[in-house]
């Protein structure tokens, strides 16, 4: 199991190496340490809810060295522009609107049609970030469930035999994750606190609209949360003519109007990697209902699951805890 490894310019180089050859690197943040992987790859984001052991689905920030690259893949408005020279490097994070042709995995943006995106202070992070020159999505490197890592030593007894490279750059100085905020249509939102406090951010954009009630957490993006247009049948074991179908496996049902195999060969990581992509596709043909072929319901497969069956019987908003 890889030790955690001082960050010196030696390991920082190897880490970039390994993130742009798709492997997992946890880091420090000013946060917490994050499980970092390159955000415009489908299947390098689909292993960190594997590595996780995450049941479903959440956005993912995407981190950045330098706001110019940010504003290649999202919107940022006369808002997020204040906010960011206010900022940014720090513990700050902007919801934005994707742009067309954005590069950051769909994924990584929970298939909803905005990205998190922030750049962070730490100087290993910004180090990294530097030298690898691509976005990384790094949701806190902690298992689904248990606290999140403030020092390398947490991350190496969580999940060391899951990851390429644990960097150790000492304590982390906030220890909670970052304040978010959604600069979408409409008035600002804070999403979740965090060390930028309201006060601070209504400083800079004047007031901003409550976060939902509830825990601390996601909600903000169940609401919004991407349903297909068609309706959605699941555990299908045949298919109508006029019906998309999403397969999965060797043996895909025949007779769909439309096909999309989220894989081939039946493996869960790829078809994580290409869910929200697939069903954008398959609704896009506007076919009245997209019958889903089984998954199974271990690994990767729970999550996959989850949002289909969101997707299949869309629920109203609902507050859940932060636990990833
Ligand atoms: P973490 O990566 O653990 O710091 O958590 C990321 C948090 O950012 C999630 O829990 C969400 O609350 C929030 N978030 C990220 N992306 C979005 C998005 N596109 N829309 C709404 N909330 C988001
Ligand atoms: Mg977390």
């Amino acid at each position: 199991m890889p030790e955690p490894r001082a960050a010196d310019p030696d390991a920082i180089s190897q880490a970039a190496r390994l993130l742009k050859a798709g492997e997992l690197v946890a880091f420090p943040t000013e946060t917490v340490y994050g499980l970092g992987a390159d955000a415009r790859s489908d299947e390098a984001v689909a292993s960190i809810f594997a590595t996780k052991n995450r049941p479903s689905f959440n956005p993912l920030i995407a981190h950045f060295a330098e706001v110019a690259q940010a504003r290649q893949e999202v919107l940022f408005d006369e808002r997020a522009e204040k906010l960011a020279e206010a900022f940014w490097p720090g513990p700050l994070t902007l919801v934005l609107p994707r742009r067309e042709g954005c590069r950051i995995s769909l994924l990584c943006s929970a298939g909803l049609d905005s990205q998190a995106v922030r750049l962070p202070s730490h100087p290993v992070a910004r180090a990294l970030l530097a030298e690898c020159g691509i976005p990384l999505a790094a949701p806190s490197a902690n298992l689904f469930g248990r606290i999140s890592p403030t020092l390398a030593q947490h991350v190496a007894e969580g999940m060391g035999d899951r990851v390429a490279m644990i960097l150790d750059g000492g304590a982390c100085e906030v220890g909670v994750e970052s304040t978010v905020v959604e600069l979408l249509e409409g008035p600002a939102r804070l999403l979740r606190p965090g060390a930028i406090t309201l006060a601070d951010l209504e400083r800079v954009i004047g007031p901003l609209k409550a976060r939902l009630s509830g825990p601390i957490t996601a909600p903000g993006m169940l609401e919004s949360h991407y349903a297909p247009q068609a309706a959605v049948r699941l555990e299908a074991e045949h298919v109508g003519p006029e019906e998309a179908l999403l397969a999965f496996g060797p043996r895909p049902l025949e007779g769909a109007a439309v096909t999309e195999n989220l894989s081939p060969s039946g493996d869960l990581l790829e078809a994580a990697a290409h869910l929200f992509a697939a069903l954008h596709r398959l609704d896009a043909t506007g076919a009245p209902a997209i019958a889903v072929m089984p998954i199974p319901d271990e690994g990767l497969g729970l999550a996959i699951n989850d949002r289909l069956a969101r997707a299949a019987a869309p629920r109203p908003v609902e507050a859940f805890a932060e636990s990833n």
